[in-house]
């Protein structure tokens, strides 16, 4: 495929850009060769888009089971709101008292989010998840310090956590300590008995963990980090699995984020924008990046926190997935929201019911919203790796599910349909892995050789990492 910049000739343009209506001004230091832009015309561009859309598969193509990245539909309501010009005509520097209506939606998307999980306050300048974590942390960190209690160095992480969870404790300028889970997938309780001490700053957990099991004991292991003097911060990419049925607030946890673009349904994938919302009990509240809004009798203002540990990010975050994830609250309302966590649960048990008539679960069930498959002894016997199955899903037009993760389980896929599936769709897919697993003994070279029918074939993932060409000169 082309590039934009290689198709067109020069002369062929279209005009986008409006009659100036404001006086024009001469620059003090203009620059001196013309911009190199493309020169096509509104078919070629319109073709070029069109071209580039149809190359990546998103929800709305197709199922999308990417385990731990909760893939659900994003409802075009939510869309419909954050283009309201009242959202999308403003400048983050406009006075206060012309943004109100913005300053609300921060102001009540931290009161629904916060009753939904237990916590007392709320920042959205997080970007991300990993962002929030890190944001997460500092507080964390802030709270410590405050006390001086400076001898917390170190933050707990079960060895099931997501790779974000000791990138970012590391990146807050803690020291990672491991605790192993047990054969149930649940946090090894008397390691991580054995683990705390005078230098724990805190734990950072998912419950439901990242291989799909809800760690019954989650009470009594915020009770020990707790009388050990740290404190225990929620991952909350799992919410999906359980929001509106129980809350972290009331699991023991102190600070959460929630990624917004994941449970609150903004699409996501690519790359964002996104939105790693961190909330918190009152006792870190004073330490939360500013502003955040306050609320009284006469409207909504920003304020800064007492003791705040200063911005994440500029201005208050990326707003407009904060006004997707509110509308998609106020859609479902307090009865939708435990309905599509159940749905989400019940959907990933019946795939997992479903699979197990050939593939080996690497835990018991019942699951909450995702399950792991072990494909080790599908290798051992047929050659045929997680990886040649998740290749052969694409020639279905199905997004494979995350792979090789966790690290914990040996051949890993991790799968979650969401609440948003319906029936025949999942029947539909399980038809195609229960066909790839018959196809794994009967012709394994056909998956060795997959996928066939997409852009671009097998690629050789080594050679990209160790030789990565960055720069397109043209081919
Ligand atoms: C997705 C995810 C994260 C990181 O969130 P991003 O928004 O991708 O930065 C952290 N923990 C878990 C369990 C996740 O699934």
């Amino acid at each position: 495929m082309k590039l934009i910049f290689e198709k067109g000739a020069p002369g062929q343009h279209l005009t986008l850009m409006p009659a100036c209506d404001v006086p024009e001004v001469e620059l003090s230091n203009p620059r001196t060769d013309p911009l190199e832009l493309p020169h096509v015309s509104e078919t070629e561009l319109t073709r070029h888009y069109t071209a580039l859309a149809k190359r990546v598969h998103g929800v709305n193509d197709g199922f999308y089971p990417l385990g731990s990245c909760t893939m659900k539909y994003n409802p075009k309501i939510n869309e419909d709101m954050a283009t309201l010009p009242g959202f999308t005509q403003i400048h983050p520097l406009q006075p206060e008292e012309t943004v109100q209506g913005c300053l609300l939606v921060l102001a009540e998307s931290a009161r629904l989010l916060g009753e939904i999980t237990g916590m007392d306050a709320m920042t959205f300048q997080p970007a991300a998840g990993a962002h929030g974590e890190f944001t997460g942390l500092l507080l964390i960190k802030a709270y410590h310090a405050h006390r001086n209690d400076t001898a917390r160095t170190k933050i707990i992480v079960p060895d099931s956590a997501h790779g974000t969870n000791p990138a970012s404790a590391v990146m807050a300028g803690f020291t990672v300590v491991n605790v192993p889970s047990g054969p149930d997938g649940c946090v090894d309780v008397e390691a991580l008995r054995a683990a705390v001490g005078p230098d724990t700053a805190g734990l950072m957990l998912t419950n439901p963990n990242t291989v799909g099991i809800f760690d019954r004991n989650i009470l009594e292991i915020t009770r020990i980090v707790h009388d050990a003097g740290g404190l225990c911060y929620y991952d909350g990419a799992n919410l999906n699995a359980v929001m509106g049925v129980v809350r972290p607030g009331d699991m023991g946890f102190d600070v959460i984020h929630l990624n917004l673009h994941k449970t609150f349904s903004t699409p996501h994938g690519g790359g964002g924008p996104g939105s790693g919302a961190v909330g918190c009990k009152k006792l870190l509240a004073p330490f939360l990046p500013g502003p955040v809004v306050a609320e009284d009798g006469s409207g909504c203002r920003l304020v800064q926190p007492d003791h705040s540990i200063g911005r994440v990010k500029n201005f208050y975050g990326n707003f407009a997935v904060v006004v997707r994830a509110l509308t998609y609250v106020l859609t479902l309302g307090r009865e939708g929201i435990p309905e599509a966590a159940k749905n989400a649960v019940l959907n990933a048990n019946y795939m997992m019911k479903r699979l197990s008539e050939k593939y080996t679960m690497a835990y018991a069930g019942p699951c909450m919203h995702e399950f792991v498959m072990c494909l080790q002894d599908l290798k051992d016997t047929t050659g045929c790796s997680a990886m040649d199955i998740a290749k052969g899903l694409l020639d279905h037009g199905i997004h494979p599910p995350t792979m090789y993760f966790p690290l914990i389980v040996h051949e890993a896929l991790m799968v979650e349909p969401t609440e948003t599936e319906s029936r025949e769709t999942m029947d539909e897919v399980c038809g195609v892995f229960l066909h790839l697993w018959d196809v794994a003994h009967d012709n394994p070279q056909a998956l060795h050789d997959a996928p066939t029918r997409t852009p671009v074939r097998r690629l050789d993932e080594v050679g990209a990492a160790r030789n990565p060409v960055l720069r397109y000169t043209g081919e």
